[in-house]
Protein backbone atom coordinates (compact mmCIF):
# COMPACT_ATOMS: atom_id res chain seq x y z
CA UNK A 1 0.00 0.00 0.00
CA UNK A 2 1.43 3.49 -1.04
CA UNK A 3 2.32 6.22 1.80
CA UNK A 4 -0.48 8.13 2.75
CA UNK A 5 -0.55 12.43 3.72
CA UNK A 6 -3.46 14.70 5.08
CA UNK A 7 -4.16 17.22 2.07
CA UNK A 8 -6.68 19.82 1.30
CA UNK A 9 -8.80 18.55 -1.59
CA UNK A 10 -11.59 19.34 -3.25
CA UNK A 11 -13.71 16.95 -3.91
CA UNK A 12 -17.40 18.65 -5.43
CA UNK A 13 -18.68 21.47 -7.65
CA UNK A 14 -20.02 23.42 -4.85
CA UNK A 15 -17.81 25.82 -1.86
CA UNK A 16 -15.55 24.68 0.17
CA UNK A 17 -12.61 21.66 0.44
CA UNK A 18 -12.18 18.77 2.48
CA UNK A 19 -9.22 17.59 4.72
CA UNK A 20 -8.06 14.44 3.20
CA UNK A 21 -6.43 11.15 3.46
CA UNK A 22 -4.43 11.28 -0.12
CA UNK A 23 -1.85 9.06 -1.18
CA UNK A 24 1.79 10.41 -1.48
CA UNK A 25 2.40 11.19 -5.10
CA UNK A 26 5.13 9.27 -6.99
CA UNK A 27 7.25 11.51 -9.19
CA UNK A 28 7.30 11.46 -13.05
CA UNK A 29 10.84 10.20 -14.30
CA UNK A 30 11.62 14.06 -14.79
CA UNK A 31 9.68 15.44 -11.89
CA UNK A 32 10.76 15.71 -7.91
CA UNK A 33 8.82 15.14 -4.68
CA UNK A 34 9.27 17.79 -2.17
CA UNK A 35 7.78 18.06 1.35
CA UNK A 36 6.10 21.13 2.03
CA UNK A 37 7.23 23.57 4.52
CA UNK A 38 4.68 26.43 3.65
CA UNK A 39 1.89 27.21 0.92
CA UNK A 40 0.04 30.19 0.56
CA UNK A 41 -3.50 31.08 -0.70
CA UNK A 42 -3.81 32.88 -3.81
CA UNK A 43 -6.65 34.85 -5.51
CA UNK A 44 -6.85 31.69 -7.46
CA UNK A 45 -7.10 29.13 -4.97
CA UNK A 46 -10.15 31.38 -3.85
CA UNK A 47 -12.07 31.12 -7.03
CA UNK A 48 -11.58 27.66 -7.10
CA UNK A 49 -12.41 27.36 -3.09
CA UNK A 50 -15.57 29.41 -3.57
CA UNK A 51 -16.10 27.44 -6.78
CA UNK A 52 -17.45 30.47 -9.17
CA UNK A 53 -17.76 30.72 -12.94
CA UNK A 54 -14.32 31.06 -13.75
CA UNK A 55 -13.29 27.67 -11.41
CA UNK A 56 -16.18 25.89 -12.99
CA UNK A 57 -15.33 26.46 -16.71
CA UNK A 58 -11.37 26.31 -16.21
CA UNK A 59 -11.64 22.90 -14.51
CA UNK A 60 -14.91 21.55 -14.43
CA UNK A 61 -16.85 18.71 -12.42
CA UNK A 62 -15.24 16.01 -14.18
CA UNK A 63 -11.14 16.78 -12.87
CA UNK A 64 -12.08 16.54 -8.81
CA UNK A 65 -11.11 15.40 -6.53
CA UNK A 66 -7.94 17.81 -7.45
CA UNK A 67 -5.81 18.91 -4.26
CA UNK A 68 -5.82 22.88 -4.22
CA UNK A 69 -2.59 25.66 -4.01
CA UNK A 70 0.29 26.20 -5.62
CA UNK A 71 2.33 28.94 -4.02
CA UNK A 72 5.40 26.68 -2.03
CA UNK A 73 8.21 26.17 -0.54
CA UNK A 74 9.48 23.27 0.37
CA UNK A 75 12.18 20.38 0.66
CA UNK A 76 13.01 18.30 -1.96
CA UNK A 77 12.88 14.66 -0.81
CA UNK A 78 12.86 12.72 -3.76
CA UNK A 79 14.12 13.31 -7.25
CA UNK A 80 13.06 11.23 -10.31
CA UNK A 81 15.71 9.15 -12.59
CA UNK A 82 15.90 11.57 -15.46
CA UNK A 83 16.23 14.93 -13.10
CA UNK A 84 19.97 16.69 -13.78
CA UNK A 85 19.46 19.66 -12.16
CA UNK A 86 17.74 19.62 -8.86
CA UNK A 87 18.50 17.10 -6.07
CA UNK A 88 17.38 15.83 -2.83
CA UNK A 89 17.60 18.18 -0.06
CA UNK A 90 17.05 21.55 -2.12
CA UNK A 91 15.22 24.08 -0.40
CA UNK A 92 13.01 25.09 -3.84
CA UNK A 93 10.00 26.91 -4.69
CA UNK A 94 8.19 26.05 -7.39
CA UNK A 95 6.89 28.23 -10.68
CA UNK A 96 2.64 27.41 -11.28
CA UNK A 97 3.33 27.29 -14.92
CA UNK A 98 4.39 23.80 -16.30
CA UNK A 99 5.60 24.92 -19.72
CA UNK A 100 5.93 22.74 -22.59
CA UNK A 101 9.27 23.42 -24.60
CA UNK A 102 8.09 22.47 -28.12
CA UNK A 103 5.09 25.69 -27.46
CA UNK A 104 6.60 28.39 -30.13
CA UNK A 105 6.08 30.87 -27.44
CA UNK A 106 8.67 28.24 -25.18
CA UNK A 107 10.98 28.47 -28.20
CA UNK A 108 10.86 32.14 -28.14
CA UNK A 109 11.63 32.92 -24.58
CA UNK A 110 8.02 33.34 -23.55
CA UNK A 111 7.52 30.42 -21.52
CA UNK A 112 4.82 32.05 -19.13
CA UNK A 113 2.19 32.02 -22.06
CA UNK A 114 2.99 28.20 -24.00
CA UNK A 115 -0.43 27.35 -25.67
CA UNK A 116 -0.21 23.83 -24.03
CA UNK A 117 1.03 25.13 -20.55
CA UNK A 118 -0.17 23.79 -17.28
CA UNK A 119 -0.82 25.41 -14.29
CA UNK A 120 -0.13 23.65 -10.34
CA UNK A 121 -3.40 23.87 -8.76
CA UNK A 122 -5.03 24.43 -11.26
CA UNK A 123 -4.51 21.52 -14.34
CA UNK A 124 -3.74 18.86 -12.02
CA UNK A 125 -2.81 18.65 -7.95
CA UNK A 126 -1.35 21.24 -6.07
CA UNK A 127 0.56 21.80 -2.81
CA UNK A 128 -2.14 22.21 -0.06
CA UNK A 129 -0.70 18.64 1.52
CA UNK A 130 2.04 17.34 3.45
CA UNK A 131 4.00 16.37 -0.11
CA UNK A 132 3.52 17.18 -3.36
CA UNK A 133 5.29 16.38 -6.84
CA UNK A 134 6.39 18.96 -9.96
CA UNK A 135 8.76 18.77 -12.87
CA UNK A 136 12.17 19.50 -12.22
CA UNK A 137 11.84 22.27 -15.00
CA UNK A 138 9.95 24.44 -13.04
CA UNK A 139 11.67 24.04 -9.52
CA UNK A 140 13.23 27.15 -8.40
CA UNK A 141 16.04 27.02 -5.72
CA UNK A 142 15.83 29.45 -2.69
CA UNK A 143 18.42 31.33 -1.09
CA UNK A 144 18.29 29.41 2.33
CA UNK A 145 17.95 32.84 4.18
CA UNK A 146 14.33 33.84 2.95
CA UNK A 147 11.98 31.88 5.55
CA UNK A 148 9.34 29.36 3.95
CA UNK A 149 6.72 31.99 5.18
CA UNK A 150 8.20 34.33 2.54
CA UNK A 151 9.73 32.02 -0.03
CA UNK A 152 6.30 31.05 -0.33
CA UNK A 153 4.99 34.45 -1.77
CA UNK A 154 7.90 34.50 -4.78
CA UNK A 155 5.44 33.58 -6.76
CA UNK A 156 2.49 36.33 -6.75
CA UNK A 157 5.58 38.48 -5.68
CA UNK A 158 6.42 37.49 -9.33
CA UNK A 159 3.42 38.59 -10.74
CA UNK A 160 3.80 41.80 -8.98
CA UNK A 161 7.47 42.39 -10.45
CA UNK A 162 6.59 41.10 -13.79
CA UNK A 163 3.84 43.99 -13.96
CA UNK A 164 5.64 46.96 -13.07
CA UNK A 165 8.81 46.20 -14.78
CA UNK A 166 6.92 45.04 -17.82
CA UNK A 167 9.00 44.34 -21.08
CA UNK A 168 11.83 46.80 -20.52
CA UNK A 169 12.08 47.33 -17.28
CA UNK A 170 12.15 51.08 -17.86
CA UNK A 171 11.12 52.66 -14.32
CA UNK A 172 13.96 54.01 -12.39
CA UNK A 173 12.49 57.48 -11.56
CA UNK A 174 9.08 57.17 -12.74
CA UNK A 175 5.61 57.16 -11.46
CA UNK A 176 2.74 55.00 -10.83
CA UNK A 177 -0.53 54.34 -10.19
CA UNK A 178 -1.49 51.15 -9.01
CA UNK A 179 -5.06 50.14 -8.74
CA UNK A 180 -6.09 47.62 -6.31
CA UNK A 181 -4.89 46.84 -2.55
CA UNK A 182 -4.79 43.09 -2.82
CA UNK A 183 -1.67 40.92 -1.60
CA UNK A 184 0.42 41.71 -5.96
CA UNK A 185 -0.57 45.47 -5.68
CA UNK A 186 1.06 45.35 -1.97
CA UNK A 187 4.27 43.48 -3.38
CA UNK A 188 3.75 45.82 -6.41
CA UNK A 189 3.82 49.31 -3.98
CA UNK A 190 6.99 47.66 -2.14
CA UNK A 191 8.84 47.02 -5.25
CA UNK A 192 8.42 50.31 -6.82
CA UNK A 193 9.78 51.54 -3.76
CA UNK A 194 12.40 49.26 -4.13
CA UNK A 195 12.73 49.76 -7.84
CA UNK A 196 13.40 53.63 -7.66
CA UNK A 197 10.51 54.96 -8.80
CA UNK A 198 9.21 58.27 -7.27
CA UNK A 199 5.66 58.95 -7.01
CA UNK A 200 3.50 55.84 -5.75
CA UNK A 201 -0.12 56.64 -6.42
CA UNK A 202 -1.92 53.54 -4.62
CA UNK A 203 -5.75 53.53 -5.36
CA UNK A 204 -7.54 50.72 -3.28
CA UNK A 205 -10.84 50.64 -0.91
CA UNK A 206 -9.90 49.05 2.52
CA UNK A 207 -8.34 50.78 4.75
CA UNK A 208 -6.44 47.96 6.40
CA UNK A 209 -4.30 47.36 3.39
CA UNK A 210 -4.08 50.40 2.45
CA UNK A 211 -1.81 51.06 5.65
CA UNK A 212 -0.12 47.83 4.82
CA UNK A 213 0.55 49.95 1.32
CA UNK A 214 2.01 53.02 2.95
CA UNK A 215 4.18 50.84 5.02
CA UNK A 216 5.96 49.07 1.78
CA UNK A 217 5.96 52.82 0.30
CA UNK A 218 3.82 53.92 -1.23
CA UNK A 219 3.54 58.12 -1.38
CA UNK A 220 -0.21 58.74 -1.50
CA UNK A 221 -2.94 56.88 0.03
CA UNK A 222 -6.27 57.18 -2.22
CA UNK A 223 -9.34 55.71 -0.84
CA UNK A 224 -12.05 55.34 -3.31
CA UNK A 225 -14.66 55.33 -0.56
CA UNK A 226 -13.37 58.88 0.01
CA UNK A 227 -15.19 61.17 -2.01
CA UNK A 228 -14.02 64.29 -1.47
CA UNK A 229 -10.87 63.84 -3.21
CA UNK A 230 -10.75 64.64 -7.07
CA UNK A 231 -8.05 61.46 -7.62
CA UNK A 232 -7.56 62.62 -11.39
CA UNK A 233 -6.98 66.12 -10.18
CA UNK A 234 -4.77 64.89 -7.46
CA UNK A 235 -2.54 62.82 -9.42
CA UNK A 236 -1.89 65.22 -12.10
CA UNK A 237 -1.47 67.92 -9.37
CA UNK A 238 1.78 65.89 -8.24
CA UNK A 239 3.29 64.56 -11.42
CA UNK A 240 3.54 68.60 -13.20
CA UNK A 241 0.24 68.01 -14.95
CA UNK A 242 1.01 65.32 -16.41
CA UNK A 243 -0.74 62.22 -15.07
CA UNK A 244 1.41 58.84 -14.37
CA UNK A 245 4.19 57.04 -16.67
CA UNK A 246 2.72 53.92 -15.56
CA UNK A 247 -0.49 52.29 -14.34
CA UNK A 248 -0.75 49.18 -12.80
CA UNK A 249 -4.03 47.60 -12.90
CA UNK A 250 -4.66 44.68 -10.62
CA UNK A 251 -8.73 44.88 -10.26
CA UNK A 252 -9.86 44.39 -13.81
CA UNK A 253 -12.96 46.09 -12.84
CA UNK A 254 -14.77 48.68 -15.33
CA UNK A 255 -14.49 51.35 -13.43
CA UNK A 256 -11.11 50.99 -12.11
CA UNK A 257 -9.78 50.47 -15.81
CA UNK A 258 -11.06 53.69 -17.26
CA UNK A 259 -10.08 55.95 -14.53
CA UNK A 260 -6.26 53.68 -15.06
CA UNK A 261 -6.67 55.63 -18.50
CA UNK A 262 -7.14 58.67 -17.70
CA UNK A 263 -4.52 59.09 -15.05
CA UNK A 264 -1.78 57.18 -17.22
CA UNK A 265 0.18 60.18 -19.15
CA UNK A 266 0.31 60.53 -22.96
CA UNK A 267 2.99 57.70 -23.93
CA UNK A 268 2.71 56.20 -20.48
CA UNK A 269 2.65 52.09 -20.13
CA UNK A 270 -0.47 50.72 -18.59
CA UNK A 271 -0.01 46.65 -17.37
CA UNK A 272 -2.85 44.78 -17.10
CA UNK A 273 -3.19 42.44 -14.43
CA UNK A 274 -6.35 42.72 -12.83
CA UNK A 275 -9.07 39.71 -13.94
CA UNK A 276 -12.54 41.43 -14.05
CA UNK A 277 -15.69 40.50 -16.12
CA UNK A 278 -13.81 40.33 -19.56
CA UNK A 279 -15.70 42.60 -21.77
CA UNK A 280 -14.76 46.39 -20.75
CA UNK A 281 -15.92 49.42 -23.00
CA UNK A 282 -13.04 51.64 -23.56
CA UNK A 283 -12.38 54.87 -25.36
CA UNK A 284 -9.86 53.21 -28.14
CA UNK A 285 -9.10 56.18 -30.41
CA UNK A 286 -8.76 59.53 -27.88
CA UNK A 287 -7.51 57.28 -24.83
CA UNK A 288 -5.24 55.15 -26.27
CA UNK A 289 -4.59 55.58 -30.04
CA UNK A 290 -3.66 59.18 -30.08
CA UNK A 291 -2.67 59.39 -26.61
CA UNK A 292 0.31 56.89 -27.43
CA UNK A 293 -0.59 54.35 -25.03
CA UNK A 294 1.46 51.10 -24.78
CA UNK A 295 -0.72 48.01 -22.59
CA UNK A 296 0.85 45.29 -21.52
CA UNK A 297 -1.22 41.50 -20.83
CA UNK A 298 0.51 40.23 -17.82
CA UNK A 299 -0.08 36.43 -17.16
CA UNK A 300 1.78 34.93 -15.04
CA UNK A 301 5.76 36.03 -14.31
CA UNK A 302 9.00 36.23 -17.04
CA UNK A 303 10.27 32.65 -16.12
CA UNK A 304 12.77 33.11 -14.56
CA UNK A 305 13.66 36.33 -14.89
CA UNK A 306 10.96 37.72 -11.99
CA UNK A 307 11.98 34.55 -9.90
CA UNK A 308 15.90 35.90 -9.97
CA UNK A 309 14.76 39.77 -9.48
CA UNK A 310 12.62 38.74 -6.54
CA UNK A 311 15.01 35.81 -4.54
CA UNK A 312 17.76 39.07 -5.19
CA UNK A 313 15.95 41.54 -2.84
CA UNK A 314 14.02 39.29 -0.70
CA UNK A 315 17.48 38.02 0.17
CA UNK A 316 19.62 41.25 0.45
CA UNK A 317 17.39 42.74 2.36
CA UNK A 318 16.49 45.59 0.09
CA UNK A 319 12.69 44.80 0.45
CA UNK A 320 10.79 43.54 3.66
CA UNK A 321 7.31 42.09 2.78
CA UNK A 322 6.80 40.99 6.40
CA UNK A 323 4.08 43.42 6.37
CA UNK A 324 1.86 41.87 3.85
CA UNK A 325 2.24 38.22 5.15
CA UNK A 326 -0.11 38.97 7.65
CA UNK A 327 -1.94 35.55 8.82
CA UNK A 328 -0.53 32.17 9.50
CA UNK A 329 -2.25 28.75 9.98
CA UNK A 330 -1.92 24.97 10.28
CA UNK A 331 -2.35 23.65 7.03
CA UNK A 332 -5.57 21.87 8.73
CA UNK A 333 -7.07 24.95 9.60
CA UNK A 334 -7.28 26.17 5.58
CA UNK A 335 -10.86 27.46 6.24
CA UNK A 336 -9.68 29.84 8.57
CA UNK A 337 -7.08 31.21 5.92
CA UNK A 338 -9.84 31.01 3.41
CA UNK A 339 -12.25 32.77 5.73
CA UNK A 340 -9.24 35.65 5.61
CA UNK A 341 -8.15 35.84 2.52
CA UNK A 342 -12.10 35.79 1.36
CA UNK A 343 -13.27 38.53 3.78
CA UNK A 344 -14.90 41.92 2.96
CA UNK A 345 -13.99 44.71 3.60
CA UNK A 346 -9.85 42.65 3.09
CA UNK A 347 -8.26 42.29 6.54
CA UNK A 348 -5.98 40.32 5.89
CA UNK A 349 -2.55 40.61 3.58
CA UNK A 350 -1.20 37.18 2.48
CA UNK A 351 -2.67 34.10 4.50
CA UNK A 352 0.13 31.28 4.63
CA UNK A 353 -0.34 27.88 5.62
CA UNK A 354 1.89 24.93 7.61
CA UNK A 355 1.32 21.28 7.48
CA UNK A 356 3.73 20.89 10.38
CA UNK A 357 2.88 22.64 13.53
CA UNK A 358 6.72 23.30 14.58
CA UNK A 359 7.24 25.04 11.30
CA UNK A 360 4.14 27.40 11.95
CA UNK A 361 5.78 27.76 15.72
CA UNK A 362 8.77 28.57 14.18
CA UNK A 363 7.67 30.83 11.66
CA UNK A 364 5.43 32.99 14.12
CA UNK A 365 8.08 33.64 16.43
CA UNK A 366 10.21 35.24 13.26
CA UNK A 367 7.32 36.89 12.50
CA UNK A 368 6.50 37.79 15.56
CA UNK A 369 2.71 36.99 15.28
ZN1 LIG B 1 -0.57 32.54 -6.91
Amino acid sequence: MSQMMNAVVKTAPAQGAEWQQQPVPVPKPDWVLVKVKATSICGTDVHIYQWNKWAGDRIGPKKLPQILGHEVAGEVVEVGPHCKRIRVGDYISAETHIYDPGDLQAMLGQLHIGERMKIVGVDHDGCFAEFFAVPESVCWVNDKGIPPELATVQEPMGNACYTLLGEDGDVAGKTVAIFGDGPTALFAAGLARACGLTQIFMVGMSDFALAIAKKMGADHILNIGDKTVDRLQYIRDHTGGYGTDLVLDMVGAPAAVEEGLKVIRKGGRYSAFGVGPGVIPVDYVNGIVFRGITINGISGRRMFDTWYRVRNLLASGRIDIRPIVTHLFELKDFAKGFEAAMGNPRQCGKAVLFPDPAELAAAKKRMGI
